[in-house]
């Protein structure tokens, strides 16, 4: 099995032709994962296989090595088309993020004014005020809802500590349409939401949050679990087509 371990606090930039060139910014520590989640297709692994002996950059670590490389890709002159929050587990965790994101708004606003902020994070940690300011303030907030299935959620997205589902959707709701909602459709033992008693309620909580956009996608990379499928494309376009019919546009990868 082969995972990611990201560097940190800053990796890449990667190039993709969808995105342009996105330089990432990871939170978590070099060394290993910390997520509220223990997702089964987690392309960082297990949390138990990656207790990280490091701990998370500070603040000043994170402005500091952001300014040297966009100091750095200024002078290639390759700017980032986006700077995207994601790496070895949940963002939101760090208990300076919302300094952190605004830290990062200004030297975007320095050195790349065109280049947008983007979050990817888990949806667990949306109810703390400080953390739905801040993602007020980037341009793309992405936000996992892979369910509304407690049962699936438990099996899937195996969260570590007490999880409403129907709370996350009430304080998505909250961002008023400034969310961009991601969900995973797959399956595997005993667990697969592709089918109609999972995607027929999970259409109406996603209508009923107003997102800007919706994001389905699949399995990409090497899983930590064995046995897990890839939704086909088939599936994907359907689902993604019921969301573009309700008004909200879609975007689907395979
Ligand atoms: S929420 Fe993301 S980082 Fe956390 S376990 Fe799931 S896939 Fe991995």
């Amino acid at each position: 099995m082969s995972t990611i371990i990201y560097s940190s606090p800053i990796f890449g930039p990667v190039h993709s032709r969808r995105l342009g060139i996105s330089l990432g910014i990871n939170l978590l520590p070099a060394d290993g994962k910390v997520c509220t989640f223990d997702c089964i297709y987690c392309e960082c692994g297990f949390n138990s296989d990656h207790r990280p002996t490091l701990p998370m950059p500070t603040r000043q670590q994170v402005a500091q090595r952001l300014e040297a490389k966009l100091q750095e890709m200024q002078q290639e002159g390759t700017l980032p088309d986006v700077l995207t929050f994601a790496g070895n587990g949940e963002p939101t965790c760090h208990p300076h993020f919302a300094e952190i994101i605004g830290d990062t708004l200004q030297l975007r606003d320095r050195y790349c004014p065109q280049a947008k902020v983007c979050v990817l994070s888990n949806s667990t940690m949306i109810h703390r005020q400080e953390v739905h300011d801040a993602l007020m303030l980037v341009d793309d907030n992405i936000l996992k809802l892979d369910t509304v299935d407690p049962a699936y959620i438990n099996k899937v997205d195996r969260p570590n500590a007490a999880y409403d589902v129907r709370a996350i959707i009430e304080r998505m709701k909250a961002f008023q349409g400034h969310i961009i909602i991601q969900t995973m459709f797959m399956r595997g033992d005993s667990v697969d939401n592709t089918g109609e008693e999972f995607v027929e309620p999970w259409l109406e909580a996603v209508k009923s949050i107003g997102p800007q956009q919706v994001m389905v996608y699949t399995i990409d990379r090497e899983t930590p679990a064995q046995g897990l499928e890839k939704a086909s494309r088939e599936q994907l376009d359907a689902i993604r087509d019921r969301v573009i019919a309700a008004g909200i546009p879609c975007t689907a990868s395979y």
